[in-house]
């Protein structure tokens, strides 16, 4: 069929207005509406070739159509309602989503069976061009398809009429150090409650009084009236280990009112506590998170080590710790994880005795025991540092002295 014929039979049968007359050729012609299309389709009927498409008539917005029901003329009222719906978010992007009427579904089905898709675009699609272009036009806010700061879903449904609003969460890349050995990453549930609140816990429902992730996001919260916050570091060190090597980090604040904050001032109003320093604080991406908890990199601890009888013990053998190790699930570890081997590739050792202390800087691959690794965990770690030198040794201070990347 021609789209002369097309035409011709669409007027013919059809009681449609411009937007849906134009609608069913919304593919053909450039930078021109719908509505457009409907007249021209309408003026020249039979005779309609595609060069047509390149004129631009008056044409009408809305009106009488059996299609439709004259659902182009609430363009306006639906841009205000998400207008006034995105009122409290501070943005700069938005999209608009369409949940059409199920009449009006049904109609299209029927009108595509009829007369053909080729060409077309569903209405859902123009209705939100139509409607995003109105809002972009009275706010100065741009629609953005890829990554929206606010997704406002209208709902035409029988009976809804309302908007559902996505909104974007809003991330900060960062490093943080830990000068403590008594505070976890992230919150730590209450091993008597699991976090219900008693009286154990002072009815925090928390092991641990703060956590990193509570210092960092409490001030970004504050700022941006995020509902909460996630926190995703590049691996954990033990509560008992101090972190000075910028352990990578990215805070998600989910459903913030505000987006430009003053990162400076979040920066220093974080490293007022002493517990806890960040650097480099950054607005960040969404795929941030998984790259940084993918990062897998060396890490250089400083380990504090009491060693029997250390006077007496050869400490050149050390040198035979570099390489590779395998490790057995500590038994200090979660007794509900399953026992596995694991191989780590330790990259460096260096040592001193100091104060009685053998001390050792370790670099090692992400996810190597370092505790287990100078004990030897009863023969689970394998070499180690108590077993290369044939008398017990533990760990009883360590921190991570550098991060890799
Ligand atoms: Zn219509
Ligand atoms: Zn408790």
């Amino acid at each position: 069929m021609s789209i002369g014929e097309k035409a011709e039979k669409l007027i013919k049968n059809e009681d449609l207005c411009d937007h849906c007359l134009g609608r069913q050729f919304a593919q053909l012609g450039h930078g021109l509406e719908n509505h457009t299309r409907g007249k021209i389709v309408r003026n020249y009927g039979e005779d309609l070739e595609e060069k047509h498409f390149d004129e631009r008539p008056e044409s009408s917005t809305g009106g009488e159509c059996g299609y439709c029901n004259g659902i182009f003329e609430e363009i306006e009222d639906y841009a205000e309602m998400v207008i006034s719906s995105v009122d409290r978010y501070e943005l700069e992007t938005f999209l608009i989503g369409i949940r059409p009427p199920e009449k009006l579904l049904e109609k299209e089905e029927e009108l595509w069976e009829e007369h053909g898709l080729e060409f077309t675009e569903p209405i859902k699609t123009e209705l939100s061009r139509l409607i995003g272009k109105k809002v972009e036009e009275k706010t100065g806010l741009k629609v953005d398809f890829e990554r929206a700061d606010i997704m406002a879903v209208i709902d035409m449904r029988e009976g809804k009429d309302r908007i559902e609003l996505q909104v974007n969460s809003l991330l900060f890349y960062g490093k943080y150090n830990k000068y403590t050995r008594e505070l976890p990453q992230t919150e730590w549930p209450c091993s008597e409650c699991s976090g219900s609140g008693c009286d154990e816990c002072n009815w925090t429902g928390q092991q641990f009084e703060g956590s990193v992730q509570e210092i960092v996001q409490r001030p970004f919260i504050e700022a941006t009236g995020a509902i909460d916050a996630k926190f995703h570091g590049a691996g954990r060190e033990d509560i008992d280990v101090e972190c000075h090597g910028q352990r990578p980090f990215v805070i998600e604040l989910r459903e913030p009112l505000e987006r430009n904050i003053d990162l400076e001032g979040i920066q220093e109003e974080i490293n007022e506590d002493d517990r806890v320093e960040v650097f480099d604080l950054q607005e960040t991406h969404h795929d941030k998170p998984a790259e940084v908890k993918d990062l897998d990199a060396d890490k250089t601890y400083r380990a504090w080590i009491e060693v029997e009888d250390l006077e007496n013990a050869d400490l050149a053998v050390l040198e035979e710790i570099q390489g590779m190790v395998v490790q057995r699930t500590p038994q200090r570890v979660d007794h509900r994880r399953a026992d596995k081997h694991r191989e780590r590739e330790v990259k460096s050792v260096e040592w001193k005795v100091e104060d009685d202390f053998l001390v050792m800087d370790i670099k090692a691959e992400a996810g190597t025991y370092i505790k287990e690794l100078i004990s030897g965990d009863d023969g689970r770690s394998e070499p180690s540092v108590a077993g290369l030198l044939d008398r017990n040794a533990e760990c009883v201070k360590l921190d991570v002295i550098d991060i890799d990347g």
